[in-house]
């Protein structure tokens, strides 16, 4: 068994500025499954970093199933040595 990879939730209110610098953030999306990276900077200098991550929601959309809704998005540690 390969080691599972484990995605924090965020908190409802989490904004981009309460994030760790050694967060990655990845969108799940609850229709089909798929998890897809984030790039939280790209995001944070288009929304502003006082926006809330889960302000995003709605805005993204899985691009395999094309689901706009469900997307949920978590946090993961970046790998460390
Ligand atoms: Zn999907």
């Amino acid at each position: 068994m390969s080691s599972k990879r484990y995605l924090r939730p965020i908190r409802e209110t989490a904004r981009f500025s309460d994030l760790e610098s050694w967060d990655d953030l990845f969108a799940y999306c609850t229709h089909c499954g798929r998890i897809g990276s984030l790039d939280r900077y790209a995001l944070e200098g288009k929304y502003g970093k006082h926006s809330t991550v889960h302000g995003l929601n709605r805005k993204l959309r899985c691009i395999v199933c094309g689901s706009r809704e469900m997307n949920m998005i978590g946090a993961r540690n970046k790998l460390r040595d």
